[in-house]
């Protein structure tokens, strides 16, 4: 039996005293960000001025901001701008609507962001933390382990940028504006809540002050993390939450997601269904279909079972290839009736589309090594 992997409730370890990431106007709300202004000696309109570039105009090379006194811009860019996410590199396939984006932060830690247009939205995938604790051992991004927890501006940074993507048109068959932001990228959000709760105010709230998305658009997938759920729940936010199930029965459940075994599926489901009454909002279950291991017909009985009648939906993800993983995709015929089963309980149930895969970009695959193998196109 896999051990349960240590959470991350404190990010730094005593005694290694890593430097915070730069501190951006993204961390911050309008007033914040007006008081900084203050504390710097400028005008405190300066801080709508900056912030409308950014979260507006989606613009930061100081150069373009001609509203503000030359002088002072590369200043003002400076202090409340600094650079949080260096582009190493960047990989494109689908005929370019789907974008991989590999960052380095401040400190080298590397993240990855994932861009992805469809002919009615576009929707940014973006990573929580550098790395990963959970152990999931079906996810690539489990298997290096926890690097840290980012900032809410380094965060928030990946979906303004991607945007900025966006905008200038590059998404083929798609509109030039960012609709869609989902929390599935490396790490777990809900073991970085309050960066993660920031994070989603600040893409949501309007522009200047934020990026200006529906909070119905924005989607924090968990591993089960109970009291964090909970908390959540009781933010009075309208985002969806997906719950990565995988296994409708604790046996299975303490191997796939570890951290089952402190907070058990009946209790998880719970948490799911608090959140699903208090928000009006319905839970998208992810189950990774897994050849021989969870997607055998009386699991499917099982999920539906459990599901239904619930404000729930179920997306199934064919597995992605990792890299030494042991396992497989479920065969299209086995996957088939698994959603016969799901549907024929009353589960609304989908099969997740493999976006990203040629270019390690997809689910479970995001890793973030300097030498991945595909080429960018
Ligand atoms: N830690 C959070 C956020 C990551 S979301 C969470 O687990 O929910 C990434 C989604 O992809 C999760 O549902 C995860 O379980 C799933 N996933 C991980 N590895 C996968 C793989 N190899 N194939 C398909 N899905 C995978």
């Amino acid at each position: 039996m896999t051990s349960l992997p240590v959470l991350p409730l404190s990010p730094d370890a005593p005694g290694r005293r890593p430097a915070l990431p730069p501190r951006h106007l993204a961390d911050l709300d309008l007033a914040g960000r007006q008081a900084l202004l203050a504390e710097l000696g400028e005008p405190a309109f300066r801080a709508k001025q900056l912030s409308t570039h950014y979260f507006g105009r989606l613009v930061r090379d100081p150069a373009q901001m001609t509203d503000l006194p030359a002088a002072s811009r590369d200043r003002l860019a400076e202090s409340l701008m600094p650079r949080l996410l260096t582009p190493v590199r960047e990989l494109a396939c689908d005929g370019g609507a789907t974008r991989k984006a590999l960052w380095r932060l401040h400190d080298g830690s590397l993240v990855e962001s994932v861009l992805m247009g469809y002919p009615d939205r576009v929707t940014v995938c973006i990573s929580s933390q550098a790395g990963c604790g959970m152990a999931c051992p079906f996810c690539a991004t489990g298997q290096a382990g926890l690097t840290r927890n980012l900032s809410t501006a380094e965060i928030v940074d990946q979906a303004v940028y991607l945007a900025g993507v966006a905008a200038s048109g590059a998404v083929t068959g798609s509109p030039p504006r960012l609709s869609h932001v989902v929390f599935m990228g490396m790490g777990e959000p809900l073991a970085n809540y309050s960066r993660v709760v920031d994070a989603v105010r600040r893409l949501c709230t309007p522009a200047p002050e934020g990026l200006g998305l529906s909070q119905r658009h924005v989607t924090v997938s968990t591993v089960g993390l109970v009291p964090a759920m909970r908390r959540l729940a009781g933010e009075g936010l309208s985002v969806t939450l997906a719950l990565s199930l995988h296994a409708p029965d604790d046996e299975l459940r303490d191997e796939l997601v570890p951290v089952n075994q402190r907070w058990k599926v009946a209790e998880v489901l719970d948490a799911a269904w608090d959140y699903a009454s208090r928000t009006g909002r319905r839970v998208s279950v992810e189950y990774a279909m897994i050849r021989d291991v969870n997607d055998q017909p009386w699991r499917a009985d099982l999920l539906g079972r459990l599901l239904s009648g619930r404000l729930a939906h179920v997306n199934l993800i064919p597995l992605n290839p990792t890299p030494g993983s042991r396992w497989d995709a479920s065969p299209k015929p086995v996957e088939r009736e698994f959603v016969r089963r799901l549907r024929e309980a009353g589960v609304s149930t989908t099969v997740r589309d493999t976006r990203g895969r040629e270019i390690d970009g997809a689910c479970g695959q995001l890793a973030a090594s300097e030498t991945g193998s595909a080429d960018g196109r």
